[in-house]
């Protein structure tokens, strides 16, 4: 089974951005924050340090785990209207009562970065231009990178998210594959992955996707960051179980989240250069 590293495609996207934040006004990424959650703020963390490598400004843009939708919503309008700031973002998770999807529609459609505006999603769903969230742009890069033929093959996505799930499947339709997105409620979840030519996993639940449910020669995208016992992290697929049945599967980490944040800061380069 081959091994789809996204380390060399993230820094190849992250020269590109570089050269494309040079050529203009400094890039201004900010990243609206409002929890304590660990990994989530580790997230951030990375995407401010990868911004740096980058010529991108990043600020991290702290509410506290105790801001209120409103006021949520208030800073995510004042950062569209801001005009030093040509990305704005808004990390979940989010304080009890705030929901990201409404929130996310104080956001700008030209800052969004992150594809997070309902505006953006529905603009992808018309095939109108849009940013996409990253992470599901990032697998079609990924799949781009590795020339994976999408054209007439079958394509499942395990989960249906706004940021990852539902965009993705748009983003593959659009690519002429015909897909089926499944979920917690699809019956026989390895009866419908082992129809996939391409297999997404973006669940969330380690080791969801066993042998059983790959078939034979598919190629497997894991989009799943599980936090394990030692501090690491894991995918949503079991790596050893279906190395004999994969042609090529993505490792975790090292796979979709590196081109995930460098296709943020170049969605940032591309904002700042909007006419
Ligand atoms: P989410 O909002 O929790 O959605 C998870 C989806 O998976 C839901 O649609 C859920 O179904 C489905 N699901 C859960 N358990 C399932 C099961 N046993 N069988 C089939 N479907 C199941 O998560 P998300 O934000 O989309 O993220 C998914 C994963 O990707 C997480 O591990 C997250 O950390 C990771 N992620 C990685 C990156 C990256 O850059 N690498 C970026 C974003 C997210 P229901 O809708 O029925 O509940």
């Amino acid at each position: 089974m081959k091994t789809l590293s996204g380390k060399d495609l993230a820094a190849a996207i992250r020269a590109q951005t570089e050269a494309e934040a040079a050529a203009g006004p400094q890039p201004r990424l900010a990243v609206v924050v409002a929890t304590a959650d660990e990994a989530s703020l580790w997230y951030v963390r990375s995407i401010a340090k990868a911004a740096a490598g980058v010529g991108v400004a990043c600020d991290v843009v702290d509410l506290g785990q105790r801001a209120t939708a409103e006021q949520i919503g208030q800073t995510l309008s004042r950062l569209s209207a801001d005009p030093n700031v040509h990305g704005v973002m808004l990390q979940t998770p989010l304080p009890a009562g705030a929901s990201a999807q409404e929130l996310a529609a104080s956001i700008d459609p030209r800052k969004d970065v992150d594809g997070a505006n309902p505006l953006s999603l529905g603009r992808l769903a018309a095939g109108l231009p849009a940013f996409p969230p990253a992470t599901a742009a990032a697998v079609m890069a990924l799949l781009d990178h590795y020339e994976v033929d999408l054209t007439g093959r079958r394509a499942v996505v395990v989960g249906r998210s706004t940021v990852v799930g539902k965009p993705l499947a748009h983003l593959l339709l659009d690519r002429h594959a015909t897909v089926t997105i499944s979920h917690s409620r699809t019956r026989d979840l390895a009866a419908v992955t082992s129809t996939a030519d391409v297999l997404v996993a973006a669940a969330g639940r380690a080791g969801l996707i066993g042998a059983g449910h790959v078939a034979p020669g598919a190629v497997v995208i894991d989009v799943g960051t599980n936090p394990t016992d030692d501090g690491g992290l894991t995918g949503d697929v079991d790596s050893d179980a279906v190395a004999g049945v994969a042609a090529a599967l993505t490792p975790v980490p090292g796979g979709v989240g590196p081109v995930t944040t460098a296709l943020l800061l170049r969605h940032t380069a591309r904002a700042a250069n909007l006419p």
